[in-house]
């Protein structure tokens, strides 16, 4: 996803905005931005008081224990991404970036985020003099919580998953004697589509708005998935409002090539996965393939 939209951004009114070393950043800052999550959130080891909160003073802890555990582990295993013998960019900037992008993936600064791209993008009709800083940690930010973007099953599945490590955060609290938040609360929660599509509605169209400006023609397919999530989670919740319990039919391509190229899903009543959105998974999996091909042929003369 990350890729994806850098490679978009390339092209069009963007052609020359960025260089090679751009998507090094931005992809370094991608891989590293959730490295050795404990499955919590910030909110948790800060009321917890654990010694991570306590190292960072409450403030973007996981964020900073992210960064911290990728750059210890690059100079343990003398893993040196960013260095270089060239006279710029100065290593102490490309590590700055990769610091303020891994920053930007908190929650807590989303708001602040958005509001300041909709200003850029709304400032600047010539879009080469947007700023690449913010850019670089809208796009990381936006590939996060990117799977709304993604096929409706995929999304399902995503989303049942986020939704249960929440519970189980929420079962945590509950043993240490503390009152989780309702979305957390097994016993509390209201049904996750209706939490879903809150999510969708509230959060996540106002951050894809900047994007679909920039990406222009190219934000279609993203647009439409989350389009068709938005539709399946309303339909799901005027009808049950619950996630049923069965396994979604492998479709005739995935029996075909024997396994499956993602897990099968569990999904909100019986109204996605028609055959169009499989065969498209699948193309979207050969694509993926194919980028990552690539990017391995371009930094392979850089990273030998
Ligand atoms: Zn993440």
């Amino acid at each position: 996803m990350t890729y994806q939209i850098w490679s978009y951004l390339s092209a069009g009114s963007f052609k020359g905005y960025f260089e090679q070393v751009d998507l090094l950043v931005v992809l370094l800052a991608a891989a590293i931005h959730d490295i050795g999550h404990p499955a919590t959130n910030n909110d948790f080891l800060v009321k917890t008081k654990t010694e991570l909160a306590l190292r960072y003073h409450d403030t973007a802890v996981l964020e900073n224990f992210h960064l911290a555990t990728a750059f210890e582990l690059m100079r343990s295993r003398s893993v040196s991404m960013l260095d270089h013998n060239l006279p710029s960019p100065p290593v102490t900037s490309l590590r700055r970036r990769i610091v303020e992008i891994v920053l930007a993936t908190d929650m807590a600064v989303h708001k602040k985020q958005v509001d300041e791209m909709v200003r850029l993008v709304e400032r600047n009709v010539n879009r080469q003099e947007i700023d690449k800083r913010t850019l670089e940690q809208y796009i990381v930010h936006t590939a996060d919580v990117g799977h709304p973007f993604r096929p409706v099953p995929q999304h399902h599945e995503w989303a049942r998953r986020v939704n249960e490590e929440f519970l189980a955060q929420g079962d945590r609290e509950k043993e240490l004697g503390f009152t989780p938040i309702e979305m957390f609360d097994r016993d509390k929660a209201p049904p996750l589509p209706k939490n879903q599509l809150g999510f969708l509605q509230f959060v996540i169209q106002p951050l894809w708005k900047p994007m679909e400006a920039l990406l222009d023609s190219k934000a279609r397919p993203a647009s439409l998935f989350l389009h068709r999530n938005i539709k399946a989670l309303a339909t799901c919740g005027a009808r049950r409002g619950e996630i049923h319990g069965e396994t979604d039919r492998p479709s005739p391509v995935v029996r075909r090539l024997g396994a499956p190229l993602y897990p099968q899903t569990r999904c909100y009543c019986n109204v996605f996965l028609d055959r169009a959105t499989m065969y498209l998974n699948c193309l979207y999996d050969i694509f993926l393939l194919t980028i990552s091909w690539s990017i391995l042929e371009i930094w392979e003369p850089v990273l030998i």
